[in-house]
């Protein structure tokens, strides 16, 4: 067959059917995934009392940022290997997946020993020695866009890892850098039915990193479901005034399960229950 695209294996040409990945009980691609978490990974306490929080309320996806990317260099910067640590914690305490950020080639086998999902921000999205290096690794990798990257840019970092070895990958769109000024990026709601046309691969929505304040993240969740995102990613925290960084994004625990109920009616009935169990009480 002969292809034109600059992507080959992430096209529907070449594999029409779905890609599913398989993550404790769910399967991202065919059941909706709802990962949650706070911005960093903070001290062991508060880290661990959210994840506890959240993992009591049916979410079963944890993210938080051990290595984070900044944009300043004296915003802080992560916790290193130590949040790997009490990421490890989480895991063991609560039985939940991990969704957690590696920046580098250097400390992906750290980040790698610890996460389910290991994600790439958009800020590394066209590294590709560590999109070389993942490909070569047994996660699966959440890749976010690019801010300033157009959808064949993504797909084609995507290929970068599948042509690697690594065919689990999971499409993660956060906003993109506009002329607008009213949020931190522009939420591409088009992306979703654009790419799943084009690609096989799974795509989730990062509302919060799109909003950039919290009163917008819930509106943008509903859209991005209604538009057939397959999962969502979200900044939670349960006293954002104290957050080591994105406070002003996080939703509050309550608000996340308000969500919930919220995008519940845009589900597919299959996915319907999934949303419900979540709920509290
Ligand atoms: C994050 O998920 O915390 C993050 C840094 O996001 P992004 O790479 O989309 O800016
Ligand atoms: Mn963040």
């Amino acid at each position: 067959m002969t292809i034109f695209k600059p992507y080959q294996l992430v096209s529907r040409e070449v594999q029409p059917q779905d890609t599913l990945i398989s993550i404790q009980n769910t399967v991202i691609g065919r059941d909706f995934v709802m990962i949650a978490g706070m911005c960093s990974v903070e001290t062991e306490e508060t880290t661990l009392y959210l994840a506890k929080l959240l993992h009591s309320y049916g979410i079963k996806f944890f993210r938080a940022g051990a290595f984070k990317p900044r944009t300043s260099p004296y915003s802080f910067q992560g916790l290193g290997i130590k949040g790997l640590e009490i990421l490890a914690q989480v895991k063991q305490q609560t039985g939940m997946a991990i969704v957690t950020e590696v920046m580098d080639t250097e400390t992906l086998q750290d980040v790698a020993a610890v996460a389910d999902i290991v994600q790439i921000g958009a800020r590394n999205m066209s590294n590709t020695s560590l999109l070389k290096a993942v490909g070569k690794i047994n996660n699966p990798i959440l890749l976010k866009r690019g801010a300033a990257a157009t959808i064949d840019e993504w797909l084609m970092a995507a290929e970068y890892i599948v042509l690697s070895g690594n065919p689990n990958v999971i499409l993660c769109e956060r906003g993109i850098r506009t002329f607008n000024e009213h949020c931190r990026n522009t939420l591409d709601i088009a992306a979703i039915p654009y790419v799943k046309e084009k690609s096989h691969l799974p795509i989730i929505i990062d509302p919060s990193h799109a909003a950039g304040q919290s009163n917008l993240v819930t509106p943008l969740a509903r859209a991005a479901v209604a538009a057939g995102a397959q999962g969502l990613m979200i900044e939670v925290h349960h006293c954002p005034e104290q957050a080591y960084s994105d406070g002003q994004q996080a939703l509050l625990p309550a608000q996340l399960f308000e969500l919930q109920k919220q995008i519940s009616c845009f589900m597919p009935a299959s996915c319907e229950s999934l949303a419900s169990e979540a709920l509290p009480g």
